[in-house]
């Protein structure tokens, strides 16, 4: 047996590896990308997932309530430079119109994502929560809006919020500046992360695969830093270049390597809650299928109004822009059937709770 494959199995079996042992597999899988070794762990992965979540898809909807953002990220369409991006905040009454929609559609979990925009202050958003919460007590809320203080977190758990995703994009520090101006900081990044989880969200972070100059020591980094924090929920998506930012020409991740280390994730923290992204399925007709049987387990149509959808452009040629949810739903179900898989009701909260 390969020195790889008995990592994989050691991973299966200890939830973990070195640091120097995933470095070693990262060089392997992006001088190689050994599609035999990518079967073996997309298999595993598929098999661990389904001994806890069975054939059961978590569903969440997501609503794109603001592409303002006070941030220049260099890969993001939304960064605050781009003056191409067209900017739109929808106003509350819209924005409990989409959870209203998803409700009757079957949602239980909505997802507020957003650029960095302090027009939403912290009083507005905790406003916001507790309205969708009484609205809908039996839904969960998930955040993710990006780096705030403690204070502010600490208020929208007290409002109702249930989760919070807020990516990490690199664990390794000169990979973080790589990708960032200088306001903003892993360290920062980091403790943020650390602050949700102390405040008792379900936490969620994650990376681009494949994003410019990430090496197999950053992406050794980010395991190590995952299994570390421990969160609930990994967000993890190709990263796809958007023309109008510094990024434009740079190549793509792949589908493989996302799918590689979406199952490698699931065999480190096999609980974990992990969706086959909207990424996925741009840069593959059936990403998100093959990320459900890699050791996926959450998909997240998009709920904002279908007018809005084209200007939240975090990257190029995103999916699904025009559609309608309903029936992008229906065709995700049928999607879903046809391999074998089920679309859950419930909130699908994480199991370690
Ligand atoms: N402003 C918030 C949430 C919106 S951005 C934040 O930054 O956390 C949500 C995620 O989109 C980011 O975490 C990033 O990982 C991803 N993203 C941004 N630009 C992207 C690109 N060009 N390709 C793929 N993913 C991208
Ligand atoms: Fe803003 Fe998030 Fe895009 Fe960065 S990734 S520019 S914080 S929307």
């Amino acid at each position: 047996m390969s020195r790889e494959k008995e990592w994989i199995d050691r991973l299966e079996e200890e939830k973990e590896l070195k640091q120097e042992e995933w470095e070693a597999l990262f060089q392997y899988w992006l001088d190689h990308e050994d599609k035999e070794l990518l079967s073996y762990v997309c298999e595993k992965g598929k098999r661990v997932k389904e001994e806890t979540f069975g054939n059961k898809v978590y569903i969440r909807g997501l609503i794109e309530f603001t592409s303002y953002c006070k941030n220049d990220c260099y890969y993001c369409g939304l960064r605050k430079s781009n003056k191409e991006a067209e900017r739109y905040r929808l106003d509350e009454e819209t924005i409990l119109d989409c959870c209203e929609k998803g409700y009757e559609l079957g949602f239980r979990t909505f997802v507020l994502q957003g650029g960095e925009d302090f027009f939403f202050t912290a009083d507005r958003i905790g406003e916001l929560v507790r309205k969708i919460k009484g609205k809908f007590p039996d839904c969960a809320v998930t955040l993710s809006e990006g780096e705030r203080d403690f204070d502010t977190y600490k208020a929208w758990f007290d409002a109702g919020a249930d989760r919070y995703l807020l990516r990490h994009e690199t664990a390794d520090e000169a990979h973080y500046r790589l990708l960032h101006p200088d306001s903003l900081s892993l360290e920062n990044r980091k403790e943020c992360l650390r602050n949700l989880k102390k405040i008792g969200y379900q936490t969620g972070c994650g990376i681009m695969v494949g994003s410019p100059g990430q090496t197999a020591r950053c992406l050794a980094e980010d395991m190590v830093f995952m299994k570390e924090l421990h969160p609930e929920m990994v967000g993890l998506g190709p990263f796809i270049p958007q023309h109008a930012t510094p990024f434009a020409d740079q190549k793509p991740g792949t589908l493989e390597e996302t799918l590689f280390i979406l199952a490698l994730v699931r065999l480190m923290l096999p609980k974990v809650l992990l969706p086959a992204t909207t990424a996925l399925g741009t840069i593959h007709p059936e990403g998100r299928e093959l990320g459900i049987l890699s050791g996926a387990n959450v998909v997240m149509p998009n709920l904002s109004p279908s007018d809005v959808r084209k200007k939240y452009l975090l990257y190029d040629n995103k999916i699904a822009t025009g559609a309608e949810a309903a029936e992008a739903l229906d065709s995700l179900r049928e999607r879903m059937k046809a391999i074998g898989c089920e679309i859950a009701v419930d909130r699908g909260d994480s199991p370690e709770l």
